[in-house]
């Protein structure tokens, strides 16, 4: 590197840094998203249920296990699937990891826009002058 009054270097330093740590976090977030789990895209929604025959545990405010829906926007309506029990455990593991792809896809969305900024940054404190000094 040449001397130049223009060039910022510790602008230039703090602006790697930066990008090293968000690169860094960039790639943690990129294991997330390559994960294999299968997703179940909507939110689980869960229902008390009360059978309502005479002197069962749930008229004494014990109800039974929650009834399980999936909610899901179709064309901007919410429509609700009821869940047979036998697949609570695995709607409920692949809902939670459809809720980890989105949440990691929105992270990686905020810190690529993040890079994309410190790039130019970065490149704008190592313009130097010209004529040279
Ligand atoms: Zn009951």
């Amino acid at each position: 590197m040449y001397r130049n009054a223009q060039i910022d270097l510790e602008q230039a330093s703090r602006l790697r840094q930066q990008v090293a740590r968000l690169t860094a976090e960039r790639r943690g977030v990129e294991r997330e998203l390559m994960r294999r789990h299968c997703l179940l895209r909507g939110s689980l929604l869960e229902r008390p249920r009360f059978c309502g025959k005479a002197g069962c545990k749930c008229t004494r405010g014990q109800p039974h296990p929650p009834s399980l829906y999936l909610s899901r926007l179709v064309e901007g309506t919410a429509r609700h699937l009821f869940i047979r029990a036998s697949d609570h455990p695995r709607a409920r593991r692949d809902a939670s990891a459809y809720r980890q792809f989105r949440q990691a896809l929105r992270r990686w969305r905020a810190i690529v826009k993040e890079l994309n900024e410190l790039w130019e940054a970065l490149g704008e404190a190592r313009e130097e002058s010209y004529p040279f000094e």
